[in-house]
Parts: C-alpha cells; structure tokens; sequence
C-alpha cells in the first residue's frame, strides 16, 4: 500500500524518552571544550546503543499533525474492519483513544475507553499485566460491553503484547469476541503474537 510509507514517515522517534536525556550545564567554561568532545562522544555512543537495542520512543503525535498521514491511517483500519460486523471498538489508553474513536464512527460501532486505574467514575472490572519493570493495570466499565458483541482493540503500538493481552483478557470476561488487534506501530519484539492467545494482530508499520 502506497499510503504506508509517508504514514512511517510522519512518526517521529524521539531518542531518550521518557527517560530525561543529558544537558549540558552552564558550569565552568574552560572546561567546556573538553566537556563537549566527551558529551557528543557518549551522545554518539548512546545513540548508537538505542539504535542496536530499539529503545526509540515512537511517537505518533508528529502523524496526527499530517492531515493526510492521519487521514490515511484511520481509513486503512476503516477499510479492513468495515464489513466485518464490529460493534465493539476498544481504545488503549492514551494513544488508542487518537485512533479508537474515528474508526469506531466510521464503521458504525461503539467506542469503548480502557483506561489506567482511578480514571473511569462507574463500576469496572480490572486486568493487571507485567511490564519490563513492575506491573501495569486496565479498566473496563461493567456494562460497556454486551457479551455476544465482536470487538477489535486499537492502539498506537504493540512491543511485548502485554498491554494488548490484557485488553483482550477484559473484552472476553465481559462476553465478547474479540476479533482482532490492530495497531499502528509494531516492534520487532512482537514475535508471533504469542502474547495475545492467537489472535489476529493487525499492524500498519514497523519502528522508525
Ligand atoms: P507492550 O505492552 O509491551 O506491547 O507495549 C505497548 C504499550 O506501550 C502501548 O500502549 C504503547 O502506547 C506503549 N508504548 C511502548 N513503547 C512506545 C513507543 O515507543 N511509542 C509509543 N507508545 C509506546
């Protein structure tokens, strides 16, 4: 698809985030020269460890500023899951809800938000998954989702699946099928899936 690679062209990568990057102090200015040539020397060596390990933030804020790399990436969702008979179309928290909600008008079914903990004001039903570091939780409201109901979850990224595993782990214990995931972004780490019970994931481009 043609569209594909001006939509992997809007997203920027942003090296260091959402760990704090280095600054240069305004500190001793005889020393600065030499301070320079290790900053940049360490900045090269950091860089090129980013690039070896993936740790590059992708970020799709940059695609949502292109009208047409937008448009262009609702309407590819749009197309695939139109006649599909979806009434369900469930957001990730945050970036999910940026692409979520178009496609769920479009294809004529509800948005649903699955949201961190203590955002959501009604009953919910909670899922925890494990993070690289700790553990992480989604929230779905009771009610939200009838069971018999065909859902798609929406994300802007997909890296282990964890994330996606748990929305998928809500759906079902509300009752629904979930038919597939799609996102934007896929990383190389998400190797076949495993993560999501085999279910279908559906991913437009790879990392920047
Ligand atoms: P997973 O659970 O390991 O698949 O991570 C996916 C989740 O982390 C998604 O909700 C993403 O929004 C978020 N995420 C991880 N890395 C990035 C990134 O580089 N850009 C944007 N979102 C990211």
């Amino acid at each position: 698809d043609p569209r594909l690679e001006a939509i992997s062209r809007a997203i920027r990568v942003v090296p260091h985030f959402p760990k704090p990057g280095l600054s240069l102090s305004s500190g001793d200015r005889r020393r600065r020269p030499r301070f320079c040539f290790f900053f940049f020397f360490f900045f090269f060596l950091i860089l090129c460890g980013c690039w070896f390990l993936g740790i590059m933030f992708q970020d799709i804020t940059t695609l949502l500023l292109d009208h047409k790399a937008f448009k262009d990436t609702v309407e590819i969702f749009v197309d695939r899951y139109r006649d599909m008979d979806i009434s369900v179309v469930a957001g990730v928290e945050a970036r999910g809800f940026m692409f979520g909600p178009s496609i769920a008008l479009a294809i004529g079914a509800k948005f649903v938000p699955l949201r961190k903990p203590r955002k959501l004001p009604g009953e919910v039903i909670s899922e925890e998954y494990v993070l690289e570091y700790g553990v992480d939780c989604l929230q779905m409201h009771v009610g939200a989702v009838q069971p018999g109901e065909r859902a798609i979850v929406i994300d802007d990224l997909v890296a282990t699946g964890g994330t996606l595993s748990a929305a998928i782990k809500l759906l079902e214990r509300a009752g629904a099928e979930v038919v597939e995931c799609g996102c934007v972004i896929g990383l190389p780490e998400t190797k076949g899936q495993c993560r999501l019970n085999g279910k279908p994931l559906y991913i437009l481009v790879g990392p920047r």
